[in-house]
């Protein structure tokens, strides 16, 4: 697991397009795209294209209201443009404990099979 900071990730890459992804959703605020290692039939991260200081949700200030909320209501919009009428999960991780990899705040979207709780 990596160690926290504020430097750049590889998903600037992914933003940048200066490196591929499989992108699902697009606007000026947000990108979705698929995980590289998916856990579940469908894995997409939903991430801020500005981080603003948003290595992960244990940073979050009243500026980011916002895009908090942007990146909740884009999680909805690709849930359903995946078809997951049946259900999906959200997940953040932060931190070490929480076995963040990318300091880079994210939201995985994970569907397309039975979820189990509480997770490992
Ligand atoms: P975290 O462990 O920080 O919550 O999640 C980071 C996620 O980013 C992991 O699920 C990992 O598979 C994914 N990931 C890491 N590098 C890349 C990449 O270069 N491309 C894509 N599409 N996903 C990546």
């Amino acid at each position: 697991s990596a160690v926290p900071s504020d430097s750049p990730t590889i998903f600037d890459k992914i933003i940048n397009k200066e490196i591929p992804a499989n992108i699902v959703y697009e606007d000026d605020k947000v990108l979705a795209f698929r995980d590289i290692n998916p856990q579940a039939p469908t894995h997409i991260l939903i991430i801020p294209k500005v981080k603003d200081g948003l290595t992960g949700i244990s940073k979050a200030e009243e500026k980011h209201h916002e895009i908090l909320g942007q990146l909740l209501y884009t999680a909805k919009l690709v849930a359903k443009q995946e078809g997951l009428e049946k259900g999906f999960r959200l997940v953040i991780n932060d931190g070490p404990d929480g076995c963040q990899s990318v300091y880079h705040l994210h939201i995985h979207l994970l569907g397309g099979r039975q979820m189990n709780w509480p997770p490992g």
